[in-house]
């Protein structure tokens, strides 16, 4: 049986590990790297690249470069790239198939099986999309889990005793909040709550919006709409903000940025803490809401929590931390890794989950881990409004039957309409899945009995079925929302990404073919020199002949359409010239 690694498939960086001996290790990437960037991009000649070298690219070839899509994850949302379009799963599965090459390469075996976390506050087609994306990278998927409480997990063990913890994850495009309550054994999470639409993507653009209006006013010059200047500025934008996690201010340095009237515009600025703190004051504010949430929903005060850990590379600016300090009345704890500790409680549940005991030091038994749905789930009835089936912060895995009936005489269909969110009106919630059942006995309003069953799995995916109580029949329906993958487009995907995959192969191997062949070329070339007259005509000839050939083929390999047979001929030419010129290069080769 294979490992099951843990993913920590991030907005800004994914990180994953593996229980090796009892205890989570980093999987470090090609570059050695402990997380890898979530970016891909695509070079003008085709080559896709994933992680660092898609980052180090990505302002001089910002219009191929995709970054942050966990932000699109659950949406309709494309991109269109050289006239290919990507989805956020597909582009996702292109960063998941990068960590399992890397994870193979560590583990010097193949991993066909992931845990992969999400944020608490992620809705079921967010959670859909996520585990689709995994499958089209060839992961199967044996749990999605809340990001805070794969950190609890990771945390817990090492600091076994009973205690109430609050996690504070901020990332780069999201924030989550739980309440988790570690014990003997049961990891158990009482509340969580969150914003899917804050982090420190929107820090970076506030700086940004900083930099744009200090060249207004200096320049009398607008940079907004120049795509290629903004994506510089945005770079130095966020490390700026890096910076000032350090220190109390910065130099923000931009040379060069665009032209005004025939004269270079250049840009340098100080950036103070204290000014970034008053950028993005009311960012850091509206993690106090879900704060308090959290805490009134799990029925506790800040008083009663042990600890509060921080989670994601956010929670590295003073002033957010001085916030939590403030909301909680406590230090939050330093001693986890901000940027690991996700992807290690997902290895760690991984172990388990392959029946393993959990690794905390002295224990022999097996961890319970409670998860909670993370938003209420309804269903719309007469006058639009949301009749709640299951509420927020129920422990999963869950299952919750209501009956239901017709609001007209002789309807024989209702259309159900499952919404997630904690507003009265239906219109205000989120659509996630619609669906008619058909087939019900004619009969006055109010009579005809339709039981509607939740069924919410460990990963938080919900399935909705509908039954006629009145003829008994289970009408087979599926929630189908219209920005989830069809089945037929994940199988399409899957087969693109193992085309990628190989045509990615196609295209290193002629890389490497392409640099041997030109070397030996060189070597030939040289050696017949070196040998002038003492080759005799028919070696000469054969090899020259060799030669012509090798050059042709090595014409022919365009890497941005390199096909197998180009490559096959190549490698032939190659041995050919190999084996006719292996005399003369080992007579007059070195002279
Ligand atoms: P994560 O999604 O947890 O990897 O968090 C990534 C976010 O953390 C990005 O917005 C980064 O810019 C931000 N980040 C990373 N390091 C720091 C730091 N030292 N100070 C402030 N923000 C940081």
């Amino acid at each position: 049986m294979g490992k099951v690694i843990g993913i920590d498939l991030g907005t800004t960086n994914s990180c994953a590990a593996v229980v090796e001996n009892g205890i989570p290790v980093i999987i470090p990437n090609s570059a050695g790297g402990r997380t890898t960037p979530s970016i891909v991009a695509f070079t003008k000649n085709g080559e896709r690249l994933i992680g660092e070298t898609a980052r180090r690219q990505a302002v001089t070839n910002a219009e191929r470069t995709i970054s942050s899509v966990k932000r699109h994850m659950g949406t309709n949302w494309t991109t269109r790239i050289d006239g290919k379009e990507y989805k956020p799963q597909t582009v996702s599965a292109m960063i998941l198939t990068q960590i399992k090459k890397d994870a193979e390469e560590f583990l010097g075996e193949p991993v066909t099986e992931a845990v992969i976390t999400v944020p608490a506050y992620f809705n079921d087609i967010q959670r859909q999309a996520t585990k689709d994306a995994g499958r089209i990278a060839g992961l199967e998927v044996k749990r999605i889990i809340n990001e805070p409480t794969s950190a609890a997990l990771s945390y817990g063990l090492d600091h076994g005793e009973a205690q109430k913890v609050m996690v504070y994850d901020l990332g780069g495009g999201t924030f989550d909040v739980s309440i988790i309550e570690i014990g003997d054994g049961v990891i158990e999470v009482l509340s969580t709550a969150g914003d899917n639409h804050l982090g420190g993507d929107d820090f970076d653009a506030r700086v940004t919006n900083w930099i744009v209006g200090k060249i207004r006013e200096e320049h009398k010059v607008d940079v907004s709409r120049d795509f290629a200047v903004m994506q510089r500025i945005k770079e130095v934008a966020e490390q700026a903000k890096k910076a000032l996690s350090d220190a109390e201010s910065t130099q923000i340095v931009l040379p060069y940025l665009t032209q005004q009237r025939g004269e270079p515009v250049h840009f340098d600025a100080t950036l103070t803490r204290v000014q970034f703190g008053e950028l993005v004051r009311d960012l850091i504010e509206r993690t106090q809401g879900p704060v308090q949430s959290a805490l009134s929903d799990a029925g506790i005060a800040p008083s009663e929590l042990g600890k509060v850990l921080l989670v994601g590379g956010s929670t590295r600016i003073p002033a957010v931390q001085e916030k939590v300090r403030q909301m909680t009345g406590k230090m939050p704890s330093r001693n986890i890794n901000p940027d690991e500790c996700v992807a290690q409680g997902a290895a760690i549940l991984g172990n388990t989950l392959q029946g393993n005991y959990l690794a905390a030091p002295g224990s022999q038994k097996p961890m319970l881990l409670l998860d909670v749905t993370p938003m209420s789930l309804s269903i719309e009835t007469v006058g639009g409004v949301a009749t709640r089936l299951v509420e927020r912060n129920t422990t999963l895995p869950t299952r919750y039957s209501k009956i239901f009936s017709t609001a007209a005489p002789f309807q024989t269909n209702v259309e159900i309409h499952v919404l997630q969110g904690e507003r009265p009106m239906a219109r205000d919630n989120k659509t996630i899945g619609k669906f008619k059942l058909g087939g019900i006995k004619r009969a006055p309003a109010g009579v005809p009995q339709i039981e509607v069953t939740f069924d919410i799995d460990a990963n938080g995916i919900l399935t909705v079925s509908a039954k006629d109580l009145g003829t008994g029949k289970q009408q087979s329906i599926t929630i189908t929302a219209n920005d989830r993958m069809s089945e037929e487009e994940i199988a399409k995907a899957m087969y693109d990404a193992q085309m990628y995959a190989g045509q990615d192969q196609i295209r290193r191997d002629a890389l490497a073919l392409s640099d041997e062949s030109k070397s030996l070329l060189a070597k030939t070339q040289q050696a017949m020199k070196n040998a002038g007259k003492s080759l005799e005509k028919t070696e000469k000839k054969q090899l020259k002949s060799d030669c012509v050939t090798l050059e042709k083929c090595l014409k022919k390999i365009r890497l941005d359409k390199v096909s197998e047979t180009d490559v096959q001929n190549l490698r032939a030419a190659k041995q050919q010239l190999e084996a006719s010129s292996a005399r003369v290069r080992e007579i007059f080769g070195n002279q």
